[in-house]
C-alpha cells in the first residue's frame, strides 16, 4: 500500500537552511536549492552522487567501528586493523582515502571507546534513509529521519546517543537536539543524553541534554523551517519564481568545495 507523501525534516536539511553558530560566512542557501529543488537535473543529480573525501572517510570510519564491533576479538588481535581495513577495501580507495581511514582504524583499535558497553545500536552506515519518525503539529505532519550512529546503554539506564566525527567538522549542538528529539520518541520515557566522538583526532565532547520544554520548543521550530522550506520549493517550482531569488547565492571562498562549482552561475 502507498503511503501518504509528506513533508520531511533532517539535521541535515536545518543546516542547508541555517548555518551552524560560527559558520556563517561560509553558508550558501543556492546549495539548498541545487540539493532539494534541482536534484533530479540531468547536469545537477552526477554532481550529487560523486562522494567527495570527506563523505568517503566518514563513511568508512563508521563502517571499521562497525566491522570491529561486528567481531570484537578484531580488537584484541595484533592485525584487527588490517582485517578491518581488508573488510572495507581500502586498497583500492584514493591514498588520502586510504591513509586517514587506517589512522582511523589504528586509533580506534588502540582506544575502542564502545568496548564492554551495552551497545543499543550501532550503524554500518550505508544501510540507507534510516525509517522515519512521524511528526505531528496540528493537523499537519512530517517525517523526522534522524540517522543516529550509536545508542549505546549507561550504567545507570540512560540512553548515550554518540554520533561519530572525522576532520575538522565542527560539533553542532542543533544535530544533538534533533536526535534527542528523536530519541523521545523511539525510547518514551527513557532519558537520553547526547555527545560527539572525533575518530581521528579522539577527542569526546560534554554530553549534551534537552529538557521536555526545550525539545517543545524545539520541535515548534522545527514545524517552521518544513513550511518555509515547503513554501520555497513551491514558489520555485509552481510559481517559477527565479532560482537566485529562492536560494539567495552566497559567492566567496566556500566556492572552492562546492560540489556545484561547475554548474553555479555565481562561482567565484
Ligand atoms: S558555487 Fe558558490 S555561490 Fe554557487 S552554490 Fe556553491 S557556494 Fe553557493
Amino acid at each position: 500500500m502507498q503511503t501518504a507523501w509528506r513533508p520531511f525534516f533532517s539535521y541535515n536539511l536545518w543546516n542547508l537552511f541555517e548555518p551552524a553558530i560560527g559558520q556563517e560566512q561560509w553558508h550558501c542557501s543556492m546549495k539548498r536549492g541545487f540539493l532539494k529543488a534541482r536534484a533530479k537535473e540531468p547536469d545537477i543529480s552526477p554532481l550529487i552522487q560523486q562522494e567527495t573525501v570527506f563523505q568517503q572517510v566518514g563513511l568508512l570510519a563508521q563502517q571499521g567501528v562497525y566491522e570491529f564491533h561486528r567481531d570484537e576479538s578484531l580488537l584484541s588481535c595484533t592485525d584487527g586493523v588490517r582485517q578491518v581495513a581488508d573488510i572495507l577495501e581500502l586498497n583500492s580507495k584514493s591514498d588520502e582515502v586510504r591513509d586517514r581511514v587506517t589512522q582511523i582504524l589504528l586509533n580506534y583499535h588502540s582506544k575502542p571507546i564502545l568496548l564492554g558497553r551495552e551497545i543499543l545500536r550501532l550503524i554500518r552506515g550505508d544501510e540507507g534513509f534510516p525509517n522515519p519518525i512521524l511528526m505531528r503539529s496540528g493537523n499537519q505532519e512530517y517525517k523526522l529521519f534522524a540517522a543516529i550512529d550509536c545508542i549505546f546503554v549507561e550504567p545507570d539506564g540512560t540512553l548515550h546517543i554518540l554520533d561519530f566525527k572525522t576532520g575538522k567538522s565542527d560539533s553542532d549542538r542543533r544535530q544533538a537536539y534533533v536526535y534527542l528529539l528523536a530519541a523521545r520518541y523511539l525510547y518514551p520515557n527513557r532519558p537520553a543524553v547526547a555527545s560527539f566522538y572525533n575518530l581521528e583526532s579522539q577527542m569526546w565532547s560534554n554530553r549534551i541534554t534537552a529538557s521536555g520544554v526545550q525539545l517543545q520548543v524545539l520541535e515548534t521550530d522545527i514545524f517552521q523551517l518544513v513550511q518555509q522550506h515547503q513554501k520555497d520549493l513551491h514558489r520555485y517550482k509552481r510559481q517559477s519564481v527565479p532560482f537566485q531569488e529562492v536560494f539567495p547565492p552566497h559567492p566567496g571562498y566556500q566556492c572552492r568545495s562546492c560540489q556545484f562549482q561547475s554548474v553555479c552561475n555565481f562561482a567565484i
